[in-house]
């Protein structure tokens, strides 16, 4: 009966989690979806934690531990949650990302010691024969030691690479780390994963005859070196596919953990957050025009050739507030292009309400949103739903540019690298090759920034300085204030 209790528990957590993540595919549905997947995993948790027994009949007991680690785990995870600004969130998806990574690792290394502790005296391997046979036994057996060795050794890579790569994430979305690129890096990192494959088979098959523990530590030292090497170069605005790419890692890693303990929950939330991930990390590719390949051997996204990139500078003209309130108010169709200075400012509420002043005076706004704007994928999806901006005004990018040669104003509120064209005619700029919001088609441009600082890729923008472009300085909450109130007095 206990067995059958603990099953449906996992039935329900696997479930719950399908469920809730079809929920957040949509933000009307989002915060319940989320909710639903968290109460089927607490389900899942106390079940496994008062039902589950092993094959000697014991339950798990260590209670004071396991709940001592949650109640500090609650307790920490509450409190950031709470505390964190929005602008803050893709720092805090990165570090509970590197926890989950961790947690797969730490996994590896416990169940590591107890495969040893079990087979006290591993079969060395002294022919390329015997190795080949142990990996056909590997892929045809499914309860072979090696197999499960394998398992622990793919979780030990795949979550270390994911904890380091997910720090140093952290440490850059801070602005704590800046890129670094090692001479040859590319050669490096190819190294690094041939060192990995090359131990991975190694341990697997026993061929080499070394101790099978030292090889275990330095497979974990290699990958957490390449974890870091492999994220550091990350330049221009290739960050948002390294991020979805380490998430999908996350999810594969805990799955070799499901795999492990035969733990089906584990197994459908890791291979659902891997698969996810993965999706993800394919759809970032195509959005900045990016190869997969090139992510994982690092590098990518920097000015490979050595030219230097193209001048830019000049005169910028300004715009006045009561001049931008008339082109507004009588323009028949407007763009806004939200950008990461709009997350800053916690501007969202009132964008929404310019929106509607400007619907008042039958004005059509819509919003064109580019797959990186802001710091994390999907972040002024979320910003603009936070402030009930109807989602079917979010246009994304392939719609939207088409439309831009029939706008008559594009207001660009804290965005930068999203419509520079360098990233179109700068084969220099680490930009080159993104696909950007076209925004140049339009009869006006207005940006709204504080100052002429460049964005997030570090590089100046030429849209600033050109005869359609005005500039409207400012904090994009004050500045849209006082936009508000300018028009409602027209
Ligand atoms: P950018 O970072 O290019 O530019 C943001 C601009 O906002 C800055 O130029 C800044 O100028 C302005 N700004 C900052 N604060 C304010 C404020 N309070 N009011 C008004 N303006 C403000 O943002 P984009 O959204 O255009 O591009 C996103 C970039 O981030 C891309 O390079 C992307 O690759 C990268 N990235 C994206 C991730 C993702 O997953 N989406 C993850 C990691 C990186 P000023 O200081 O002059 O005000």
């Amino acid at each position: 009966m206990q067995n059958f209790i603990l099953l449906l528990s996992y039935l329900i957590g696997s479930i719950s989690f399908i469920v809730g993540l079809k929920m957040l595919s949509h933000p009307d549905t989002a915060r319940k979806g989320n909710l639903y997947a968290a109460v089927g995993m607490t389900i899942a948790i106390l079940a496994t934690i008062f039902l589950y027994k092993d094959d000697s009949g014991n339950y798990l007991g260590n209670y004071p531990w396991i709940f001592g680690g949650l109640i500090i785990g609650t307790v920490i995870g509450t409190m950031m949650a709470k505390r964190v600004q929005m602008t803050g969130m893709p720092q805090m998806v990165s570090l509970f990302n590197g926890m989950g990574g961790a947690c797969a690792a730490i996994i590896s290394i416990v169940e590591f010691k107890h495969l040893m502790h079990k087979q006290a005296n591993t079969e060395t391997t002294s022919t390329i024969t015997e190795a080949l046979n142990s990996i056909i036994k590997l892929v045809t057996t499914y309860s072979n030691p090696s197999l499960i060795l394998f398992t622990i050794l793919l979780g030990l890579v795949i979550g270390t690479v994911s904890f380091f790569g997910s720090m140093i994430a952290f440490g850059k979305l801070n602005g704590n780390l800046n890129d670094r690129t090692l001479p040859a890096q590319q050669v490096i990192n190819i190294g690094l994963l041939l060192i990995i494959v090359g131990l991975l088979a190694a341990m697997v098959t026993g061929f080499t005859g070394i101790d099978i523990t030292v090889l275990f530590w330095a497979l974990f030292g290699v990958s957490a070196l390449y974890g870091i090497l492999f994220v550091m170069p990350i330049g221009g605005a290739d960050m948002p596919v390294v991020i979805s790419l380490l998430n999908s890692f996350t999810g594969v890693a805990a799955a070799c953990g499901g795999f492990l303990y035969s733990n089906p929950v584990m197994l459908t939330g890791g291979i659902l957050v891997g698969s996810a991930g993965t999706i993800l990390t394919i759809l970032m590719c195509k959005a900045m025009n990016r190869s997969l390949t090139n992510v994982i051997v690092g590098a990518f996204g920097g000015n490979k050739n050595g030219a230097a990139q193209q001048e830019v500078g000049g005169a910028y003209k300004e715009i006045s507030m009561s001049d931008t309130a008339v082109l507004m108010a009588y323009s028949k169709r407007i763009v806004i292009v939200p950008g990461y200075g709009l997350a800053v400012a916690q501007a969202q509420h009132i964008c929404h309400e310019l929106e509607k002043v400007l619907e008042e005076k039958e004005v059509e706004v819509t919003y064109a949103i580019h797959p990186v704007a802001g710091r994390m994928p999907g972040h002024m999806n979320v910003l603009l739903a936070e402030a009930d901006v109807p989602y079917e005004k979010l246009k994304e990018m392939e719609e939207i540019n088409p439309e831009f040669a029939q706008t008559d104003v594009v207001l660009i509120l804290g965005a930068n690298d999203v419509v520079n064209p360098a990233a179109k005619n700068d084969p220099a700029s680490p930009i080159y090759g993104m696909p950007i919001l076209e925004v140049e088609d339009a009869k006006h441009v207005i940006v709204n920034k504080r100052s002429m600082k460049p964005g997030y890729a570090g590089i100046e923008n030429a849209l600033f300085f050109q005869p359609k472009t005005s500039m409207l300085f400012g904090d994009a909450k004050k500045v849209l204030q006082d936009l508000v109130a300018e028009l409602k007095a027209l």
